[in-house]
Formats: C-alpha cells, structure tokens, sequence
C-alpha cells in the first residue's frame, strides 16, 4: 500500500489534501517521493517562518530535545522563562500564558476577557468578533469565528459571542452596546477570511472606543504574527497596542506553540489555578521559538518588505489578476481564473500556492532567496495569464 492509500484508510478523513506526498526539504524548497522539486510559498500554512529544516533553528531545538525535552509546568525552565522575556520585551506587553495551538491561544484570551470583566465586577461575558474572521476549531474559537459555515454542523456552541462587520466601527460599536461586551478581538489581517487587511481608521476607531469603556482589544496575531505582514507583530503596521494579544503559526517555526500576550491591564486577572496545559511552555518548543522571536529584526522585516513590495508591484500589474491584497508576505490574490486551476497549474511547475476564500494566498518563508521568490511569481504569473 503506498503512504497516500494508507493515509486515505486511516487517517479520519478531514483534509482535502492535494496529491502529492512530501518527504524532505531545505530552506524554500521541498520535495516530493519521486525528488521532484517545489518551491514552497505555503511553509506549512505560515508555520516554517525560516523555511525547511533551517540551520539555527535545528540547532536550537536539538540542543534542547537532547538536554531536558519536557518537564511540567510545576518547575522552572530556562527556554519557557526567556522566550516570554523576549516577547514581552519587544512588545512592551507584561506577561505571556503558553499553549500549543492557535485556538488554544485564544481560549486562553477568552478566558481573560471574561475574568477581567468579572473582577472589574462588570456584567459583561460576550467577547465581540468580527464576520468573515478566523479563530480556531475548539469549540469556543469555531464559536467566535464569524462565519456560520463553520457553526451549523456542531450546534450547541458555546455562547458568549456576537459579531459585527468589518471596516464598519458603527456597526462594532451598536453591538458592544447592545450586548455587555467584554473584549472585541480582531484579526488585523483577515487570513482565512481571503487576505484582507483592516483599514487604519476602523482599527484605532476599535481601539478607542475600548479604551474608553474598559473593554480588552484582543489581536489575533495567529498568523499576522512573527514578522509576518512586515512588522513583528501585525497591530503595529496601526500605531496601536493590544491588551491582548495571541500568535502560533509562525512563532514555532514547526514545532507547536501558541501563546496569550498579556498586556498591564489584564497582567494579573489569571492567577494560580486558573488555567494550565501539560505541553504549554514545552522546553524544546519554547528553544525553536526563541530562536525564531530573536532573529526577527529590523532588517529581516526590511527585507520582508521589500520581497512584500516585488511580489505585490510586479502581480497587481499582471493580466489575468483582478487585484493584490494583504500585507508584508502574506498576500492574496484574486485571479480571473479559478483560483483551484490556478493552484495546480503552479504544483505541475513547481511552485506551491495556498487559497483562502477564492483568492489565491502566498505565506512565503521569511527568508526566502530573492531570486527563488521571483521564479516562483514567474510561475504564478504565467498561471494566471495562460
Ligand atoms: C490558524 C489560525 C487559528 C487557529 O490556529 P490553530 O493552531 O490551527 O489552532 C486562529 N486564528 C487565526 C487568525 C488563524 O489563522
């Protein structure tokens, strides 16, 4: 039986997958059973933020998995206590809760919300999310994903949640008014959603507005995170700062990770008891993002912007694409073909798209090699226009 007819038997059946079966890599470009090479613009949906099995970050983890690979939570650690270190210190944020996911990382946000509203002694349990976003698949976070596709199969949901629209700060403020609203979270970029940036001004309108009425802004920094859009963190491409914020993805650099970054405000609301994971802090995990977290600089996100600015300039100019979106190396793009033609014209020539929606998305390692990057928009390209 090969790998791909062993996976269709027994793995649950949730994934559409494309047909193609990876087997190692380096850098940007992966390859298949028969050696057949990809340029790789997907790192693993936003994961491999340095690309395949990246020098310092293989250095990083295997120093750690072949020291102290896992203790608990009950003990100090020292990659768990410098990476939150880091974190808080290039964000000016207080205090970081990990996890091992995306979802778990708004869980853990959810839950701050809702506690430091309780504290405050304030009637308030809903957290107000925005249509068309992506939380997660727990049930909370499929919950306050506003996109009821997601919600039909798996009622009862959690409730708690109430949505309203984006770039529309009177329809944000309406329903935190009608509904006792503790946090509204947002992600800067939309990324399942199809690749769509908030305006400025609908951002600092939140931003406002929360601050005035002692409600948590929470940033969804799962995948906007960790240079990403061009600035470490996406909210700073707005001038604002979160309460909260969450990242995974990219943090790890392919080891699972999630973390809740705890500005002043809300620094204490979780206390002994309140929350915990068995893997959260995990040393060779904590080792691979520290390592991740460090080397993203101003340079790196110089860089990042202007790879960011090549793809976008020389793509928003081509036939067969309608338009470019997106920020730093996380772009979308609407293509007059459909977008799944697309996608499988670039495998057949070597390049590996991502969709969201009906936009074509490209989530590139940070580093990748200019002139790797331009062959690969060559092929997107002649794709489109073909
Ligand atoms: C991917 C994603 C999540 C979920 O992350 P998981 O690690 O899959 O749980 C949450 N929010 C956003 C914005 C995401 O893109």
């Amino acid at each position: 039986m090969t790998i791909k007819n062993i996976d269709k038997q027994y793995v649950l059946n949730t994934y559409n997958r494309f047909d193609l079966y990876l087997v190692e890599g380096k850098g940007s470009v992966v390859k298949d059973e028969n050696k057949k090479e990809y340029i790789d613009l997907t790192t693993g949906i936003g994961v491999t933020a340095f690309g395949i099995a990246d020098e310092k970050w293989v250095e990083a983890v295997t120093n750690q998995l072949t020291t102290l690979q896992h203790t608990s939570n009950l003990y100090y650690t020292s990659p768990c206590a410098l990476l939150a270190k880091a974190i808080c210190e290039k964000t000016d944020m207080s205090k970081v809760f990990f996890s091992n996911s995306g979802a778990e990382a708004n869980e853990c946000a959810i839950k701050v919300a809702r506690k430091y509203a309780m504290d405050k002694g304030y009637d308030r349990v809903n957290i107000l999310t925005l249509n068309n976003s992506f939380h997660g698949r727990t049930l909370a976070t499929l919950s306050a994903t506003g996109q009821d596709h997601y919600h039909e199969l798996f009622n009862p949901l959690p409730t708690g949640f109430v949505y309203a629209d984006a770039n529309d700060i009177d329809s944000v403020i309406a329903t935190a008014k009608e509904n006792n609203v503790c946090a509204i979270m947002v992600e800067c970029v939309q990324g399942e959603g199809g690749v769509i940036a908030l305006n400025k001004d609908f951002v600092n309108a939140i931003y406002d507005y929360a601050k005035a009425n002692d409600i948590l802004f929470v940033v969804d920094e799962v995948q906007t995170g960790n240079g990403r859009t061009g600035q470490l963190y996406a909210y700073m491409n707005y001038g604002i700062k979160p309460d909260v914020f969450t990242t995974a993805k990219g943090l790890g650099g392919g080891l699972p990770i999630g973390a809740c970054v705890v500005g002043e405000k809300a620094q204490n609301t979780l206390g002994f008891g309140d929350h915990g994971s068995t893997y959260g802090g995990n040393p060779v995990a904590c080792a691979g993002a520290l390592s991740v977290v460090e080397r993203i600089d101003d340079k790196l996100l110089q860089d990042v912007r202007k790879k960011s600015e090549y793809v976008f300039s020389t793509l928003s100019e081509c036939e067969g694409i309608e338009a470019v979106t997106g920020m730093g190396l996380m772009i979308g793009i609407k293509t007059k073909k459909p977008v799944s033609d697309v996608i499988k014209e670039c495998m057949e020539n070597g390049v590996l798209c991502l969709s969201a929606k009906d936009k074509l998305r490209l989530l590139p390692a940070l580093n990748i090699d200019f002139e790797i990057l331009k062959k690969a928009v060559d092929v997107i390209k002649s794709a489109c226009e073909n």
